[in-house]
C-alpha cells in the first residue's frame, strides 16, 4: 500500500494490477467500460441493498497523477468501507495519458472536454452506461492544477449544505488551501469555487458538469497543486476521499 515513486507513477499498468487486488478484495465487479488503442479502460461497481452510490473518477488527465493513485490507496486503505457500500469507480479513464504524462489522450484531445458526446469511444460509453444506473448521491472528480497555490475544490449543487470546504480541510492537513479570491477565472472563497448552476462559457462539457446533468445532485472537483512533492498530494487526495465518503456512508463496524 505504498505510494508510486516517479517513474511507476504513470504507469497504467501498474495501477491497474493494484486496482484488480482492491477488487477482488472488496468484491467489486470489474467491467470494460472501453478498449483504445490497446489499452483497457475499466469501471469498477459494487452495488449493496439500501446504500445509495458514490461516484469516484481519476485519471482523466494524465499528466495529474497523484490524482489516480491518491484514489487507488483511498481503495486501499479502506476495503471495509467498499464492501458495505455502492460504489461507481473509474480509476484511470485515460491510461494512455498517464503513460504519456500529458494531459490529452491518445488523440491528443481533453477528455474533459467530451463528457456531452455520445460518439467519443470512451466519453459515449460512460454517458450510456451511467444513464442506465441508479444516479449517485455524490460524485467526486479528482485533478491537479499547475497554477494552483495549494487545493482547492469545485462544488456543483445545492448551495445548502456545502460538503466541498468540510473535505477540503481534510486534505488540508497535507498540503495548505489554495486562497486565491480567484481561482481559474471563477470566484473562489477559501479554496471553495461554488456553482449552483451549470457555467455557459464552456467550451465543452467536464465530467463532473454531465454527471451532474445525469442525476448526481452533487458533484466535487478536487485539484491539488502538481507542484508540490508527489507523496504529499496523493495523501491529500486520500484524505479528500476520506471525508467525502464519510459525510455519505454510515459508520463502519470495526
Ligand atoms: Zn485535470
Amino acid at each position: 500500500m505504498q505510494p508510486p515513486t516517479f517513474p511507476q507513477a504513470h504507469d497504467p499498468r501498474a495501477l491497474l494490477r493494484r486496482w484488480r487486488a482492491v477488487a477482488r478484495a472488496a468484491g467489486l465487479s470489474w467491467r470494460v467500460l472501453a478498449e483504445v488503442e490497446a489499452a483497457t479502460i475499466p469501471l469498477l461497481t459494487r452495488q449493496q441493498a439500501g446504500a445509495a452510490p458514490i461516484y469516484l473518477s481519476a485519471g482523466v488527465h494524465g499528466d495529474e497523477p497523484a490524482a489516480a493513485w491518491g484514489l487507488l490507496l483511498w481503495a486501499e486503505r479502506n476495503l471495509p468501507s467498499l464492501r458495505a457500500g455502492s460504489f461507481y469507480i473509474c480509476p484511470c479513464l485515460n491510461p494512455h495519458g498517464l503513460r504519456a504524462n500529458t494531459r490529452a489522450d491518445w488523440r491528443g484531445l481533453d477528455l474533459n472536454r467530451r463528457f456531452h458526446l455520445d460518439e467519443d469511444p470512451v466519453c459515449g460509453p460512460w454517458r450510456r452506461w451511467l444513464s442506465s444506473q441508479q444516479a449517485p448521491v455524490v460524485g467526486a472528480c479528482l485533478h491537479e492544477d499547475y497554477d494552483a497555490a495549494g487545493c482547492y475544490v469545485y462544488e456543483l449543487g445545492p448551495q445548502r449544505a456545502e460538503i466541498g470546504a468540510t473535505c477540503l480541510r481534510a486534505a488540508a492537513a497535507h498540503l495548505p488551501v489554495d486562497q486565491r479570491r480567484s481561482i481559474d477565472g471563477r470566484k473562489a472563497h477559501q479554496g471553495v469555487i461554488r456553482r449552483s448552476r451549470i457555467p455557459q462559457d464552456l467550451p465543452g462539457l467536464p465530467e463532473a458538469v454531465v454527471l451532474w446533468q445525469l442525476g448526481c445532485p452533487r458533484t466535487l472537483t478536487f485539484e491539488t497543486p502538481s507542484e508540490a512533492a508527489l507523496a504529499v498530494r496523493i495523501e491529500a487526495h486520500v484524505a479528500f476521499l476520506q471525508a467525502m465518503v464519510a459525510l455519505h456512508q454510515p459508520p463502519i463496524p470495526s
